[in-house]
C-alpha cells in the first residue's frame, strides 16, 4: 500500500476483503480464542486475543499505513497506548522532556503514575530550543510533544525539535490526535513514534474510545508489543472496527472540519466579544508559518478567550445549541467545551494551566453558516 496516496491506504490499509466468503468488509472477529489443529499449530497466527486478533490486526495494518510507520498497536485509549509505550521504553532512573501544554491526561499519567515508579518528567516550552537544549540530562530519553496542542493551538517543529533530540540520542514521540496523520505525518519529519487518542478524529464518529502507538521501525516494537500481551489493554473487536470505519472518511472529514474552523476562525476574529482566537489558519497565530511548512491543512480544533472574562466564557459555553457541551473532540458534531473545568481540571494550578477566560471549540462537518449562526446566538445570549 505504500505506493497509494493517503485517501487510498485509508480505504484500502488492512481492508482486503474475506477470503472465505468474499464479504467486501472484513468481519468483526467476535472471539476470545482460535482453536488450534494440534497443540501450537495456529491458524494464521491467532491464539488468544489478548496477544492478537484478526479485526485488531487489520485496525493496526491501516494505521500503520496512514502514519508511513513500520507497524503500529491498538489500545483500549489513548492513554492506554501511552502507558503500554512509556513503560515498554523507559525504565526506573530514566527522565523524559515533555512539552509544557501536552495533553492532561499525559502529564498526569507521567508525573502522578509512572513518577511513583521512577520515571522523571520535566516539562519544557518546546518553541525555545535553547530551553530544551538546556534540560536535557544524561538519564534523558525521550522528548515527548504534541502540536497543534490543547486548547492553545501551539505549534512546534517537529523536525527542528527532532533534530536537536537525536542530536543527544533521545527518543522523540509526536501525540498527532489534534492534526491527524491526514494533515501531519511526524514520522516523515523524523519522529520516532506517534501516538493518537483514535477516539477523536481517527474514529470520527464519538463513538468508539481507542488509543494507537505507531512506530517509524523495528526498534521498539517487540518491547511495547510485550506490555500490551502482559497488562492487556488491547482494543475490543468491536471498537477496532469502527475504528477502521471511521478511518476510511478520515481524509474527507479533516479538509471539512479544517474548512469550517477557518470560517468559525476568521468570523471570531473580527468580533470585539473575542480578545483572543487561536487557530493556526490565521496569519497572526505565532505557528502559522510552521504550521503551514508541516501540516498540510490546520485542523478543526480552534480556542477564543472571552474579552469580558471568565464568567462568560463559562456562561458562553452553555448558551450554545448545535455546539454541545462535552469533553472531547474530533467527532463529525461540533462540541465546545470549558478547559479550565473540563478538560484541563486536572493540570489547575500546575505549569500546565489554561487561560481561565477561553473557550475550545472542535468544530464539526455541520454546514459552517449553521456554525456561525449558533456562536452569533450564544453571543447574543451572554452579552444580555
Ligand atoms: C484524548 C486525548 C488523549 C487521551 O486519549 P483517550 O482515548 O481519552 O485515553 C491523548 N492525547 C490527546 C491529545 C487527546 O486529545
Amino acid at each position: 500500500m505504500s505506493d497509494h496516496a493517503f485517501a487510498t491506504r485509508a480505504i484500502h490499509a488492512g481492508q482486503a476483503p474475506d477470503p472465505v466468503t468474499g464479504a467486501i468488509i472484513p468481519p468483526i472477529y467476535q472471539s476470545s480464542t482460535h482453536v488450534q489443529d494440534s497443540v501450537g499449530g495456529l491458524r494464521g497466527g491467532y491464539e488468544y486475543n489478548r496477544a492478537g486478533n484478526p479485526t485488531r490486526s487489520s485496525l493496526e495494518t491501516q494505521l500503520a499505513a496512514l502514519e508511513g510507520g513500520a507497524s503500529a498497536l491498538s489500545f483500549a485509549s489513548g492513554l492506554a497506548a501511552e502507558d503500554a509505550l512509556l513503560r515498554g521504553i523507559l525504565k526506573p532512573g530514566d527522565h523524559i522532556l515533555l512539552g509544557n501544554d501536552v495533553y492532561g491526561g499525559t502529564y498526569r499519567l507521567l508525573t502522578r503514575v509512572l513518577a511513583p515508579w521512577g520515571i522523571e518528567t520535566t516539562t519544557v516550552e518546546l518553541s525555545d530550543v535553547d530551553a530544551l537544549r538546556a534540560a536535557i540530562r544524561p538519564e534523558t530519553k525521550v522528548v515527548w510533544l504534541e502540536t497543534p496542542s490543547n486548547p492553545l493551538l501551539k505549534i512546534v517543529d517537529i523536525a527542528l525539535i527532532a533534530e536537536i533530540a537525536h542530536a543527544a540520542g533521545l527518543i522523540v514521540v509526536v501525540d498527532n490526535t489534534f492534526a491527524s496523520p491526514a494533515l501531519q505525518q511526524p514520522l516523515a519529519l523524523g519522529a520516532d513514534v506517534v501516538v493518537h487518542s483514535t477516539t477523536k478524529y481517527l474514529g470520527g464518529h464519538s463513538d468508539v474510545l481507542g488509543g494507537t502507538v505507531v512506530f517509524a521501525d523495528d526498534r521498539f516494537f517487540d518491547q511495547v508489543k510485550f506490555q500490551q500481551f502482559a497488562v492487556g489493554a488491547v482494543s475490543a473487536p468491536l471498537d477496532a472496527w469502527l475504528t477502521t470505519r471511521g478511518i476510511k472518511t478520515l481524509a474527507l472529514r479533516m479538509r471539512q472540519h479544517s474548512e469550517n474552523a477557518q470560517a468559525i476562525a476568521e468570523w471570531a476574529q473580527e468580533r470585539p466579544e473575542f480578545a483572543q482566537v487561536y487557530f493556526p489558519g490565521l496569519p497572526s497565530h505565532p505557528g502559522h508559518e510552521i504550521a503551514a511548512k508541516q501540516m498540510s491543512g490546520f485542523g478543526g480544533m480552534l480556542s477564543f478567550g472571552l474579552a469580558a472574562g471568565a464568567a462568560t466564557a463559562r456562561a458562553f459555553v452553555e448558551s450554545t445549541s448545535l455546539f454541545q457541551l462535552a469533553e472531547s473532540l474530533g467527532g463529525v458534531e461540533s462540541l465546545i467545551g470549558y478547559p479550565p473545568d473540563m478538560t484541563h481540571a486536572s493540570v489547575r494550578g500546575t505549569e500546565l494551566a489554561v487561560p481561565e477566560n477561553i473557550v475550545r471549540l472542535s468544530v464539526g462537518i455541520e454546514d459552517a453558516s449553521d456554525l456561525i449562526a449558533d456562536l452569533e446566538q450564544a453571543l447574543e445570549r451572554v452579552s444580555r
